[in-house]
């Protein structure tokens, strides 16, 4: 192998989707990429012209931009490119490594029917005559691939795979309307790129012998392979819709955090021992291909949202709140410009146990209302009781009395205030909570109360204590 600086890429072709499996793809060329100081590039193959749009170009840019895996260099296009592929296969033609075939549409399905009673693969006879003898009539053109022998693909991850080269017909480079077929363009564009390795999905790993004729009947350097196994779903079944999600942009709407994905997505392939948190640096520092396992890696729910809680957890309130904002926006909840800054202060108090940020979204919502906060019924009722009602002042009293507005001070408050009316505080909490929250989701009290402010805080237990009786 030579020692050329590495160069890994992402080639995706425009579907309108980015699937999870194709940024798990980029994430093992990214990582393998940074780990070994070389560079990740991406190729659009946007070959196929009805789907190649610019929306659909867009969605693959936006997704490897939201999974922090931005390629170093602008994106290649495929398509624009045909030139060059097709200089290349006349490259080819001069150094005798591919030719014309003029069979007739006839010709080919009659050598097809022989070929498969025979049991052996198309041949053309064109591939021995003489380009003197050609006929004044469409062509394709296809390598002249060895017919004897074998052809080895060394995977980094499947090992040493033999293909026979009986077995494989002379694969077709340029089609008779002179388009390049998507193995030569393939080839052309990893060449000029400079790519070292080629890591993707095993679904190309036939196309990996294939390819591999073609550098060599150019004479060039064959890059070193890296078949990744699928993602499948948590029944060991190819992940679709039916398992809840397969586009990265679904993980995004369900409330998972890009770096939760990247250390989700290592995970599922590729491990170091028994890791399960990992920070990038780390994953950089560890990653090589070849402890990639080549079983299909399964998409376990669990995993992912215990992962998402951690990195919950660790971020930023500030820009938990902007994903939050975003949320509550799209359930058409009014956002105020004053209530970013109220969000990012609640995150703390709220995030323990949220699992997405949608869970966040709800969590958050308390704080949110304005007063006076509508009280549930069962909550109205029970302040409607004389004893109650008269703790309740005591209690605003008490709470009034509280010098820092923390966590610890309100804690210490609430046990005092239990104290000295002799009940435990299940007596009054629930009814407390629900006069903050006004029923909803609401943290500890303590934390509510902090969330909440001062002023917010006696304010909604004023606005209960002077409920019509
Ligand atoms: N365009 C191919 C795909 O989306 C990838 C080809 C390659 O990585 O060589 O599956």
């Amino acid at each position: 192998m030579s020692d050329r600086p590495v160069r890994t890429r992402i080639a995706p072709s425009p579907t309108g989707m980015m699937h999870i499996g194709t940024a798990r793809t980029a994430l093992f060329n990214w990582l393998y990429a940074r780990h070994t100081g070389g560079q990740f590039l991406l190729r659009i193959e946007d070959t196929d012209r009805e789907r190649s749009t610019e929306a659909a170009v867009q969605v693959i840019i936006d997704g490897l931009r939201w999974m922090g895996l931005e390629a170093d260099e602008p994106p290649v296009f495929q398509f624009a490119r045909a030139d060059r592929h097709r200089a290349v296969v006349d490259e080819m033609l001069a150094r005798g490594s591919a030719y014309r075939d003029y069979m007739t549409p006839e010709e080919l399905e009659a050598e097809r029917e022989l070929a498969r009673a025979e049991g052996r693969v198309v041949r053309s006879p064109w591939r021995d005559l003489s380009p003197n003898d050609a006929p004044d009539r469409p062509f394709v053109v296809r390598l002249k691939a060895p017919q004897d022998g074998e052809t080895l693909v060394d995977d980094k991850v499947k090992g040493l795979i033999r293909f026979e080269n009986r077995t494989l017909d002379d694969l077709i480079l340029l089609r008779t309307d002179g388009t390049p077929t998507y193995n030569l363009a393939v080839v052309v564009d990893d060449h000029d790129m400079e790519i070292t390795h080629v890591i993707r999905g095993d679904d190309h790993l036939n196309n990996a012998a294939r390819q591999t004729l073609i550098y060599q009947g150019l004479g060039w350097e064959v890059p070193a392979w890296a078949h990744l196994p699928m993602i499948n779903g948590p029944d060991g079944k190819k992940l679709s819709k039916r398992h809840g999600a397969q586009a990265v942009t679904e993980f995004d709407d369900m409330g998972y955090l890009p770096e939760t994905l990247r250390n989700y997505l290592a995970k599922l392939g590729w491990g170091h021992g028994d890791d399960e948190i990992f920070s990038d640096a780390e994953a950089i520092s560890w990653f090589d291909i070849k402890d990639v396992v080549s079983a299909p890696a399964r998409l376990d729910w669990d995993k992912l949202n215990h992962l998402n809680n951690h990195y919950i957890r660790l971020a930023d309130p500030a820009r938990l709140a902007e994903l939050v904002v975003g949320i509550l926006e799209s359930r058409e909840v009014r956002v105020r410009e004053a209530d970013h800054a109220l969000i990012a202060h609640t995150i703390p108090f709220v995030r323990e146990g949220a699992k997405t940020t949608l869970e966040l979204a709800d969590a958050v919502l308390f704080v949110l209302k304005d007063r006076p906060l509508e009280l549930p019924e069962k909550t109205r009722a029970q302040l409607a009781d004389a004893e109650m009602a008269a703790r309740f002042k005591r209690l605003r009293a008490a709470l009034g009395a509280v010098g820092a507005w923390d966590v610890p001070s309100l804690e210490t408050a609430l046990r005092a205030f239990a104290e000295s009316e002799g009940v435990g505080l299940g007596k009054f909490g629930p009814q407390l909570r629900a006069v903050l929250s006004g029923g909803s989701p609401a943290p500890d009290l303590a934390g509510a109360m902090t969330a909440l402010g001062r002023e917010e805080s006696l304010g909604r237990i004023d606005d209960a204590l002077s409920l019509p009786a």
